[in-house]
């Protein structure tokens, strides 16, 4: 082996942050599988590098079990992502303060070994453009072509362009999957942006529970709410006009890579609709009364706490036969997703069955038969998802020195969009006694 870690620099909360690096990631190598395909293999926390600058290149049990789980549940959700292959506790202890407040503990660590085609970021271009070396540029894209994006042909200007708007496109469509299953990054810097659009670096990262666009897991992004859920579309543009401006010298044409920008815009905006249309039950989106229908109900889902996972899955079950049905029949399916069914107001019920009567009418012109609407809709409406808290329940009893429950998980997040009565109790909403608690509805960047 000749293991390296990579040199790469980032736009953080905006601002651009010099050099950063792999401060704990170290490469053991590159694997080449039967099916020809080419896998790094990335030990995260096994010590400090070249760019840990003053940190101790470690990672904690818990940020290791929330990554090597949390991987692995988004690949089985069909989201483009990095692998994780191994999940080990070192037998060390590595000191971190958790909500950075002065109260610095002892805690167990751990590496995971994560795997992916390619560990290159947004931030490994910035920093050579950075720096003016562009000849170094040049090289790091050709390799990125030669290496991953092959089927594009012999590096030349032409391909850059191709090449970037292909990584335009891969990204979009990676966000309208966030989006699908509620799923929340917590820090979309730069240098946590993969050049393959995939999703890298699980760090304070969540899933919405209740319906509320603005929520972000992470405790240090909570005033300005940059990377809050229903920001993540925009912040993947401003990422990728980063990446442009950061290519532009081995370009030397402003137009070109903005419409790729553009191309960005478009390839969301067309996958949110498809995307919503499919959550919905429908087999395409049809613009006048979907795009109607699709903003009333997101305003509706704020109006009481919602749980999005539970509505979105309940949906199916509702009877679309008849239109003519009083809201507390349409409604009863969907009690389940209420923090407090029994404080809906009336105001509320008549909003909300005004929708579902629509709702009905706009399903039933479909003409699926019950069940392959449902199997079409549980297809995409995810029934598990790692809610927050459940890696907590798991963190918890591996921290006492029980790792069963990380296993168990996996093998439940391994089939996420099926019912599996036995493991009911990881469907249900968060708990009272989560709301508040460090881990389930606040994490810091101290992984
Ligand atoms: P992140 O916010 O986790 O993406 O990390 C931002 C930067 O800090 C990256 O360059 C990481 O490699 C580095 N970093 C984070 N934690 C550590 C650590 N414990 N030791 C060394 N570098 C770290
Ligand atoms: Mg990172």
């Amino acid at each position: 082996m000749d293991p390296y870690s990579m040199c790469y620099g980032g736009h953080q909360f905006g601002n651009w942050a010099g050099q950063l690096g792999d401060g704990r990631a170290i490469n053991l190598g590159e694997i080449i599988n039967n099916r020809n395909e080419h896998w790094t293999l990335q030990l995260k926390g096994a010590g400090a590098t070249p760019y840990s600058r003053n940190a101790d290149g470690l990672a904690v049990l818990r940020s290791s079990i929330r990554e090597f789980l949390c991987s692995e549940a988004m690949h089985f959700l069909g989201i483009p992502t990095t692998r994780a292959l191994s999940l080990v506790s070192t037998g060390e202890s590595v000191v971190r303060d958790m909500f950075y407040d002065g109260h610095p503990k002892n805690e167990p660590g751990a590496v995971v070994c994560r795997v992916s085609p390619s560990f290159l970021r947004f931030g490994n271009f910035e920093l050579l453009t950075a720096r003016g070396e562009t000849d170094l540029l040049q090289q790091l894209i050709d390799f990125t072509i030669r290496t991953d994006f092959s089927h594009m042909g012999k590096p030349s200007t032409t391909t850059y362009l191709k090449w970037f708007s292909e990584v335009c496109q891969t990204t979009a469509e990676m966000i309208v999957h966030w989006m699908r299953v509620g799923f929340v990054h917590g820090v979309m810097n730069t240098d946590n942006m993969s050049i393959l659009g995939l999703t890298i670096d699980y760090g304070p990262y969540g899933w919405l529970e209740n319906f509320d666009p603005d929520w972000t897991p992470n405790t240090t992004d909570s005033h300005g709410r940059r990377y809050c859920y229903k920001n993540q579309p925009h912040i993947g543009q401003w990422n990728l006009l980063q990446l442009a401006n950061s290519i532009y010298p081995v370009i030397n044409d402003a137009a070109p890579l903005q419409e790729c920008l553009n191309l960005y815009n478009d390839t969301f905006q067309k996958g949110w609709n498809e995307m919503m249309a499919h959550k919905l039950g429908f087999t395409s989106f049809e613009p006048r009364t979907d795009d109607r229908l699709i903003s009333e109900l997101t305003d509706i889902l704020q109006l009481v706490e919602t749980d999005m996972t539970i509505f979105f899955r309940n949906l199916s079950r509702l009877n679309i036969t008849s239109d003519k049905q009083e809201t507390t029949a349409l409604l009863s399916p969907l009690l389940d997703a209420y923090y407090q069914p029994e404080q809906l107001s009336e105001e509320y019920k008549i909003r909300i069955g005004e929708w579902l009567q629509s709702y009905v009418r706009r399903s039933s012109r479909e003409k699926l038969s019950g069940n392959d609407r449902s199997d079409r809709m549980n297809r995409v409406n995810p029934k598990y998802v790692l809610r927050n808290y459940i890696a907590q329940l798991a963190i918890d009893k591996a921290e006492k020195g029980d790792a069963s429950m990380v296993s168990e998980l996996l093998d439940i997040f391994r089939h996420p969009y099926d019912e599996q009565p036995e493991n009911e109790q990881f469907a249900e909403k968060r708990p009272e006694w989560a709301r508040n608690r460090p881990g389930c509805s606040m994490l810091s960047c101290s992984s």
